[in-house]
């Protein structure tokens, strides 16, 4: 059996894998012939352009009820190293280590934040890059009514004037005045 591994279970390894399924279809080859996988760290398609918003766990798909009915399976894990000579990668699952053969490879890991070495930023600052950092600031935000009553409590300063801090400044003016009228 031929196997296609798509690393990265994000917006663009999902199309992969429901692109081949569908192509595969189109050619009527046998699902026993060719198995599509997707790698991901966890279990989840993560719709990051929404995590600013209140409630980050509704911003977040099980891939299985994606990927399950097109018949891609799902490997939870991190890849840890690609062979592309023996055409393997290396998955770490569970403090495990397992080894993948493909044929095709997809790499489709997505971005990550890369904070710069500013004073403060690390202690103090929120993001949206993952899910995790939606749910520390979304905690955070839920939490100011019981801070005590200082200026600037319901203030927030978003650096980065982009698409991301522009559309995170404008969900920000609503969800703390919600919050504040609390
Ligand atoms: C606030 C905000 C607003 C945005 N607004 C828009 C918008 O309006 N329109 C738009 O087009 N885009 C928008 N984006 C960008 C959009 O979110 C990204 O373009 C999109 O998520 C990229 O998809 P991706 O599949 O390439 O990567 P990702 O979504 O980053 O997915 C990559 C996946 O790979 C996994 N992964 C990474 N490394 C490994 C590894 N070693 N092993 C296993 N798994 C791994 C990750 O855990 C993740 O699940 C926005 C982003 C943010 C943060």
């Amino acid at each position: 059996m031929k196997r296609i591994v798509i690393i990265g279970g994000g917006f663009a390894g999902l199309w992969s894998a429901v692109g081949a399924a569908r192509k595969l279809h189109e050619l009527q080859i046998p699902e026993d012939e060719v198995e599509i996988m997707v790698i991901n760290r966890d279990a989840y398609l993560g719709l990051r352009p929404r995590y600013y918003e209140k409630d980050p766990h509704n911003y977040r798909i099980p891939l299985s009820q994606v990927l399950e009915p097109v018949g891609v399976c799902l490997l939870e894990g991190e890849v840890k190293q690609i062979d592309t000579v023996s055409q393997k990668v290396t998955v770490r699952q569970q403090g495990k280590q397992t080894s993948v053969a493909y044929d095709r490879l997809v790499f489709a890991a997505g971005s990550q934040l890369v904070l710069p070495n500013l004073s403060g930023l690390h202690e103090h600052a929120f993001s949206v890059d993952t899910y995790q950092d939606a749910i520390k600031l979304d905690q955070h935000i839920q939490k100011l009514p019981e801070l005590p009553d200082v200026s600037g409590k319901y203030t927030a300063a978003v650096v980065g004037g982009g698409f991301t801090g522009i559309e995170a400044a404008a969900e920000m003016t609503s969800r703390l005045t919600e919050i504040a009228k609390q």
